[in-house]
């Protein structure tokens, strides 16, 4: 299992408050090289689909509605420990439990809105990465 990848998404409140910028800028400058990137927006079985692991949870619902209701921007990122330097990277789920300097302390409105997704483990990270890319879309 490769430990040098991540998968990510700019989330829909990040494209709309205009932050894709600044965040590639944040996730470049920390070293992440960009093995796939695409400006893309889920269709509700995509959502569905992704967030299956969340199905029983309380806030599913708004969590599809919210993440089709826009554009959002995925991509795949290489780096030594990619997994775990991109979640420090972000920052808690919660932005109100963020630390300081992290994406989602600086651009998340809420713990729903919250700017950015990045996998949690590495085999999450490949099944994320091969959930939104084809091997021929991974440079
Ligand atoms: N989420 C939410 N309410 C919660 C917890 C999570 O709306 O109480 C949303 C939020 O957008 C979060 C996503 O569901 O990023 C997935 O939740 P998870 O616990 O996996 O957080 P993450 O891994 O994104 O930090
Ligand atoms: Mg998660």
């Amino acid at each position: 299992m490769a430990t040098n990848r991540t998968f990510t998404m700019l989330k829909p409140d990040a494209i709309e408050n205009g932050h894709m910028g600044k965040i590639i800028d944040m996730i470049i400058g920390a070293g992440f090289g960009i093995k796939a990137l695409k400006y893309t927006q889920l269709t509700e079985a995509q959502a569905k689909e992704f967030y299956a692991v969340h199905a029983e949870r309380p806030f599913y619902g708004e969590l599809v509605e919210y993440m089709t209701s826009g554009p959002i921007i995925a991509a795949i990122l290489e780096k030594d420990n990619a997994v775990a330097d991109f979640r420090a990277l972000i920052g808690a789920t919660n932005p109100a439990e963020a630390a300081e300097g992290t994406v989602r302390k600086l651009y998340a409105e809420s713990i729903g809105r919250n700017a950015v997704h990045g996998s949690d483990s590495d085999e999450n990270a490949e099944i994320e990465g091969n959930f939104h890319f084809t091997a021929g879309e991974i440079i």
